[in-house]
């Protein structure tokens, strides 16, 4: 099996990619985010937002690629009602980025991923069919996207889908882009060959899925297909355009292969062409976010483990929290079981998921500190983060008003202690019997009736030592 990509990324900007509407996920009904411009008005021009180059430049640095410092846009010209210019602005002749590299960690070991270019170009509207009219919404028409095309490197569908997940949590966690379904649209181009053979064999396109869930039925029948077209000659294998229908699991020639020829491309005289000098890519490159690979290896070296990494990794939020949070003086691998076992717990109880955690590091780290230092027991700092996720508490504030100091003076605790001896006499007799358990009654009590905040090492201590004095 050989499969190479063509991945569509919509872009997370504010505005459209040649216009000033809200761009992805800003609309609410059918048509609000539409303008002349972007509805194809006659006379109309694009003005280029900035932004998106900026976006495809970090996916391409991202992916390796060599940034071209000099890029230009294209119509591609067809006609088609989602289509109002009756062309597509696109780059062929100068894409900004090209000759890229991904290494896919598979079940079967490490394998490279080439990325022949990723270039720059508008979304389509959309075509809605209610009975028997069309309607047409241009909310999508001149949504920033970038294209990412590998070269045929792909082996398998497993190989497709550990590259498509990595580029989602990359393009997450870089904020390229959401990459909720429908803003990541593949078209897969697949052959097949007997195996040992250094020739490729004739490639369908099977276009626009949605779905990673789609995109691996849709493999799964084609390559078949191919198989037995060559082996049981049950039909012509052709070089073709495919849709996928997901109810019955079975892919349909849509076209034939339209060539390059066929869209009559050329030049936009309407855009200039843009050109990324030194201090532009610096500044690009600087405020790249840190690649999720590093990341992990980050998160590995200061012990955290495999399955609270990959948590991090799904949840830029959390991982973002967990840096500043870090960044403020705490260490990884605590700030990690506080966020992923006591946030995600409070966050659970209140019938919420982790992704919904919205605290301010600056609140956690204190929380932490307190513990650390010992003004506050563990028990107190969880009692504390409850307050502060579920209330937005103050966390030094709501310390001081719940009397959750640990730090309470020794004859303070020693008096407490006396009463709790004589009320326990019981248990200082069996534990003086040699009964050793009764010391973890009296430790209860203790705690008890410092109402839980004491620091429990020196409850520990001091009992220990009363203990052995009676
Ligand atoms: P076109 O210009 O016809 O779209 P491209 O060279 O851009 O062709 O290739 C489109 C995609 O098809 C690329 O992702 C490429 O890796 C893939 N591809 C090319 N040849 C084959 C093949 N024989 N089998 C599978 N995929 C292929
Ligand atoms: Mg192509
Ligand atoms: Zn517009």
């Amino acid at each position: 099996m050989v499969i190479g990509l063509e991945t569509h990324v919509e872009l997370s900007t504010r505005s459209k990619i040649f216009c000033s509407c809200g761009g992805h996920s800003a609309a609410k009904e059918p048509n609000d985010c539409v303008c002349p411009a972007c509805s194809g008005m006659p006379g109309m021009l694009p003005v280029m937002n900035k932004r998106v180059v900026e976006l495809a430049v970090t996916a391409g640095l991202m992916l390796n690629c060599d940034i071209n410092r000099y890029t230009t846009f294209d119509k591609k010209n067809y006609y088609y009602p989602d289509l109002p210019c009756a062309y597509q602005i696109t780059q062929l002749n100068h894409p900004i980025c090209t000759n890229g590299c991904v290494t896919l960690k598979t079940a079967s070991g490490e394998r490279d991923i080439h990325i022949k270019q990723i270039h720059m170009e508008e979304d389509a509207g959309k075509l809605v069919h209610i009975g028997r009219a069309s309607y047409i919404d241009f909310n999508r028409t001149s949504v920033p996207l970038i294209e990412i095309v590998t070269q045929p490197d792909f082996r398998s569908a497993e190989e497709v889908l550990v590259y498509l997940n990595k580029l989602k949590s990359m393009f997450r966690s870089g904020g390229i882009s959401e990459c909720e379904e429908g803003a990541m649209r593949c078209d897969v181009n697949i052959s097949v060959r007997p195996e040992g053979s250094t020739e490729y064999g004739v490639r369908t396109e099977i276009k626009n899925m949605a779905s990673f869930e789609a995109i691996e039925r849709a493999i799964r029948y084609e390559a078949q297909r191919h198989i037995d077209a060559i082996e049981f000659e049950t039909e012509k294998l052709v070089q073709e355009t495919r849709r996928f229908d997901d109810v019955s699991g079975k892919t349909f020639a849509m076209r034939n292969k339209e060539t390059e020829a066929d869209y009559r491309y050329f030049p936009d005289a309407n855009l200039m062409p843009v050109i990324i000098d030194d201090a532009w890519l610096e500044e690009i490159k600087a405020a790249k976010p840190v690649a999720v690979d590093e990341k992990a290896d980050f998160y590995r070296e200061a012990g955290i483990s495999e399955k609270e990494i990959e948590m991090l990794i799904h949840n830029h939020k959390v991982s973002e929290t967990l840096d500043k949070v870090v960044s403020l003086g705490c260490d990884a691998k605590n700030a990690a079981g506080w966020l992923l076992t006591d946030c995600a717990g409070i966050l659970r109880k209140n019938g919420k998921l982790l992704g919904d955690l919205e605290i301010c590091p600056e609140d956690l780290a204190a929380i932490i500190k307190m513990v650390d230092n010992g003004q506050v027991n563990r028990m107190s700092g969880r009692k504390i983060l409850t307050a502060v996720i579920e209330t937005g508490a103050d966390p030094v504030a709501y310390c001081k008003e719940n009397a959750l100091d640990a730090r309470v003076d020794i004859s303070t605790i020693e008096s407490v202690m006396d009463n709790v001896f004589k009320e326990n006499a019981k248990a200082v007799e069996d534990y003086k019997n040699g009964k050793v358990k009764a010391k973890q009654a009296l430790f209860g009590a203790c705690m008890k009736a410092l109402k839980n905040t004491a620091d429990t090492a020196v409850i520990r201590e001091l009992l220990e030592d009363k203990l052995n004095r009676c």
